[in-house]
């Protein structure tokens, strides 16, 4: 870390301690140690610190990211752990019963044909670890009671509750405006590889996985876009509102579907100026199930060989770890 100043440790202390910041929270922090807004003629500044700080820290394996919180549009920063298994970045907190259950809680979200980005309350206490453990590959669920560790049987209702409760404390999940369960700003930062190597259908504007998102009205098109990135989009000079591949009219399903957050126009600022994270390649509208090693990013970098299908409208019961 020799090569890194003061400025650039306090940055970094801020992110780790303090968990993701808002980017608002974040540039005026970086202004404070270096006297310079991260906006307008001093952006390559910024960039450069960020190029630096991720440089260093990519000997620990750690990584600086933005993400987009997908409730609200707004971009945070924080550090992610970029090796660990889903044990390490959860901390040692977690039981892996309780790891478990929170792979599922994400699967259940991300899978969701609808892409509202979030689950009631009761499928989250709904969901059965059973369909949790590794059980061989090709095996199908019914094979799991046989191999079934106690604590994933044992794993109670209240055990669930109070788990969804510390997963959205710390971020992982969020208590979304309606009061359903969603992906926590941990998550978001986090998982941007797993989404990629899970075919978690992406964002037809922004090509970031489309968890909450608005489809297409032509169940044949499928095409997604996130609320935000649909405003934007549409709100350039006399954009038409139709799909960008089929041409059918663009419906805001924002409120048809599940209003979560109605004030969800992106910071002006700060759009496409996320800083670089890994190649997005463009994904199809498929989903697999996911291997339960695949939280680990080391392993979530490996391409998936494995044919997915088509499952446009898919539901979640067919989407469950092996
Ligand atoms: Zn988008
Ligand atoms: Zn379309």
């Amino acid at each position: 870390m020799s090569s890194l100043s003061n400025r650039h440790h306090t940055l970094i202390q801020a992110l780790l301690s303090r968990g993701p910041l808002k980017e608002q929270e974040f540039y005026s922090i970086f202004s404070g140690v270096t006297g310079k807004t991260p906006t307008g003629t001093h952006r390559q500044l910024f960039n450069e610190f960020l190029l630096k700080i991720n440089k260093e820290l990519s000997f620990v394996q750690f990584e600086l990211r933005a993400c987009r919180n997908q409730y609200d549009g707004n971009i945070y920063y924080g550090v992610v752990n970029n090796v660990a298994d889903e044990q390490s970045k959860l901390g040692t907190k977690y039981t892996i019963p309780q790891i478990a259950y929170y792979k599922a809680i994400i699967e259940a979200i991300t899978q969701d044909a609808t892409a509202k980005g979030s689950i009631s309350n009761i499928d989250a206490l709904n969901i059965r670890l059973e369909n949790q453990v590794p059980i061989g590959a090709g095996s199908q669920s019914q094979d799991a009671p046989a191999q079934l560790p106690p604590a994933f049987k044992n794993f109670s209702m209240s055990q669930k509750e109070k788990t969804l409760e510390e997963l959205v404390q710390d971020r992982w999940l969020c208590s979304t405006s309606d009061g359903n369960i969603g992906l926590g700003l941990r998550s978001f930062l986090d998982l941007r590889g797993w989404f990629q190597n899970n075919d978690i259908p992406a964002c037809e504007v922004c090509n970031e996985a489309g968890i909450k998102a608005e489809l297409c009205e032509n169940e044949g098109c499928t095409v997604r876009m996130h609320g935000y990135c649909v405003k934007r989009k549409f709100s350039r000079v006399k954009a038409e509102r139709v799909c960008p591949v089929c041409g059918t009219p663009w419906v805001h399903s924002v409120s048809k579907v599940e209003a979560l957050d109605e004030d969800d126009e992106p910071n002006g600022s700060s759009q496409d100026q996320l800083p670089p994270g890994p190649a997005t390649r463009k994904r199809v509208r498929t989903c697999r199930n996911i291997d339960s090693s695949a939280l680990g990013s080391s392993s979530s970098q490996a391409p998936d060989p494995a044919p997915a299908p088509d499952t446009r409208r898919m539901t979640r019961s067919s989407a469950r770890l092996r």
